[in-house]
């Protein structure tokens, strides 16, 4: 699928999509989750992948579809082993009733996390823009209103943790990108509703939901 990288990663296709959950202890608190010292990890399938476009239509059909505003990291590799090679903003779209209901089942959480669209990725800002990985703030507003605020300094595993982490189990490759996890304010999306973000000074996109 085509995905709309900056100049400087368009030689790189997205490959497997990584992404936390329960990164921030106000967040896991909020849904009534055990905070542990790993998060909890799973993926999401390339269907899910979705550039940041003006307007993008919210998921019908399967109950309430949450937002969850996270820091995204694109990375590469080299001789020496992976590194992240661009940040990102992006909104981990979850059907939370769905959810709900197969967490209480026991059952994997896949249809509620990696539906078409359930993986919005703004354009990745280079390394040398990033003052500190463990300094990077980022705001999420619904029609002008502040509804999640973050900062990576708040995460339980740290950013630059996360991929030493992921590659106990895999050797990650360019392409790779990881949703690193969201803070508290998590909600619900309604049809009209516009998203914006911005993280670290930058504005990385609008969306509205139709
Ligand atoms: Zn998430």
């Amino acid at each position: 699928m085509a995905f709309d990288f900056t100049e400087k990663e368009k030689g790189i296709q997205p490959r497997t999509i990584w992404c936390l959950g329960r990164n921030y202890a106000k967040h896991a608190e909020e849904l009534g989750n055990e905070v542990e010292a790993k998060p909890l990890v799973f993926q999401k399938g390339l269907n899910a992948l979705t550039p940041i476009r003006s307007t993008q239509p919210l998921f019908p059909g399967h109950g309430a579809v949450h937002y969850e505003t996270e820091i995204v990291a694109l990375m590469d590799r080299n001789d020496q082993g992976s590194f992240i090679t661009g940040i990102g903003l992006g909104l981990d779209l979850t059907l939370r009733d769905l959810q709900t209901e197969l967490k209480a089942a026991g059952k994997p959480w896949t249809l509620a996390k990696s539906f078409d669209g359930a993986a919005i990725v703004s354009r990745f800002i280079s390394m040398n823009e990033i003052t500190s990985l463990n300094q990077i703030r980022f705001t999420m507003t619904i029609n002008q209103e502040v509804r999640q605020r973050g900062d990576s300094s708040q995460m339980i595993l740290p950013l630059e943790k996360i991929p030493v982490y992921l590659e106990e189990f895999t050797d990650l490759q360019p392409g790779d990108i990881i949703f690193t996890g969201t803070p508290e304010g998590v909600g619900v999306l309604n049809s009209g509703d516009e998203v914006s973000l911005d993280l670290a000074g930058h504005h990385m996109g609008t969306v509205r939901f139709k």
